[in-house]
């Protein structure tokens, strides 16, 4: 797993807290993606740390309220030990964007079916449900933003499903003007394409399902496309991995920002989505192109049949 953060990172650590929110718009984005913009004067204080910021959704059950929600320090606990019918769903998202001074946030909800799903799919303004982030800015990865390549990093792969496009359009929105690198997504339908300012040097490929293919299978080519682009097979100094099982295991790994020898400092890899499909995307980046392990960062977004 990820290396030991520092202490005083941990120290600066800040307080979560939920943000109660309201609809104030509702935007489709394509066949598979609606955007909704929440609005609170308690935004004003929230935490945003850009890039793949994620944050917690938390829904209350249909005809309940947000006043359900426990807080304080045992909060997680108490909202284990209430009954199904009154805990209100807790779903992690990613903040597309942060206004401020208009005290907004954006999330892209993906529309696959689900409790998180299905509420954005009927969301109008006005409604209302919680958000649960930090109450203050932050700096880095201790505010649940694991965009982190090495700054010797020149050359990026970032591949996703749909879950990850949102944040995956953060991060490139910000990347530096001189970055290089191939991203490749692959989303539900064609008219699930988006359009954003880019780097010069970075090329997005969509890859549509349309429903035909099983998922993943056309970024897992998309992605062995691009590594032939972008750096030789080195068999040779390919690191064998454990075999994680994704229905099972926490497949999530972000590298701490390491500077020295054992980071080529060309390359950098950024993996999220089906747990499944992420699993063969990093075997494919380590195991069959020699990537170093520790400049792969691969995050299971979901899992197939799994709430
Ligand atoms: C760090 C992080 C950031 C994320 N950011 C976003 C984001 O910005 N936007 C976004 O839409 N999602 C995002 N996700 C994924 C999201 O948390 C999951 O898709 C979640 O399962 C949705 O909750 P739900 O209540 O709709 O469905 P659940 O009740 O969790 O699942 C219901 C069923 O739907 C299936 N399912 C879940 N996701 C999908 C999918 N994408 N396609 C097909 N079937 C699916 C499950 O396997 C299950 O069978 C993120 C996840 C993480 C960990």
């Amino acid at each position: 797993m990820a290396g030991t953060r520092t202490a005083q990172l941990i120290e600066q650590k800040p307080v979560y807290r939920t943000f109660p929110v309201e609809v104030a718009r509702v935007r489709r984005l394509g066949p598979s993606f609606v955007r909704i913009t929440f609005t609170a004067e308690c935004l004003r204080s929230f935490g945003a740390g850009g890039d793949d910021q994620r944050i917690k959704l938390v829904l209350p059950q249909p005809g309940r309220t947000l006043a359900d929600f426990p807080s304080g320090p045992d909060w997680y606990q108490r909202w284990l030990a209430m009954p199904d019918e009154i805990r209100p769903n807790l779903r992690t998202y990613t903040v597309r964007a942060y206004r401020g001074d208009s005290a907004e946030l954006d999330v892209d909800f993906v529309l696959h079916g689900g409790p998180a799903s299905n509420w954005a799919a009927a969301a109008r303004p006005g409604d209302e449900i919680g958000l649960l982030g930090p109450d203050r800015p932050g700096t880095g990865r201790m505010w649940g933003c694991e965009w982190a390549p090495p700054v010797t990093a020149s050359h990026l792969v970032l591949a996703g499903d749909e879950t990850a496009v949102p944040a995956v359009a953060s991060i490139i929105e910000a990347l530096p003007p001189c970055t290089r690198g191939i991203v490749c997504l692959e989303v539900p339908e064609e008219h699930d394409r988006q359009d954003w300012n880019l780097p010069d040097g970075v090329e997005v490929r969509w890859f549509p399902r349309c429903a035909a293919v099983p998922h993943g299978k056309l970024l897992e080519e998309g992605v062995a496309a691009a590594l032939d682009e972008l750096r030789p097979r080195s068999r040779g100094g390919a690191a064998e991995l454990d075999d994680v099982d994704a229905d099972t295991a926490k497949l999530w790994d972000v590298p701490d920002i390491v500077e020295d020898a054992a980071t080529p400092g060309s390359f950098y890899g950024w993996l999220a989505g089906e747990a499944g499909v992420i699993k063969r995307l990093r075997r494919l980046l380590v195991s069959d192109y020699g990537v170093p392990k520790q400049a792969v960062a691969f995050m299971g977004y979901w899992r197939e049949g799994h709430c």
